[in-house]
């Protein structure tokens, strides 16, 4: 018996029973697809952090008023 290991429930399951290979179940195929379309269409949240790293702002009242 071959097993086959879902990527996306991550269980193994015998690809003879499935009926939305590679994935395990139909609903997992979804669930990739949806992920798929997901990062295709929004903006990773990998941006949050942008500029936080210049320390404390001083204030920029150097007498250019
Ligand atoms: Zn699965």
């Amino acid at each position: 018996m071959s097993t086959l290991r879902c990527s996306i429930c991550e269980r193994y399951f015998d690809p003879a029973t499935s009926d939305a290979m590679p994935f395990c179940s139909k609903r997992c195929k979804q669930v990739d697809l949806g992920r798929w379309l997901g990062e295709r269409y929004s903006v990773p949240a990998e941006r949050s952090e942008e500029d936080e790293d210049e320390g404390p702002s001083r204030h920029s009242s150097d007498g250019e008023d």
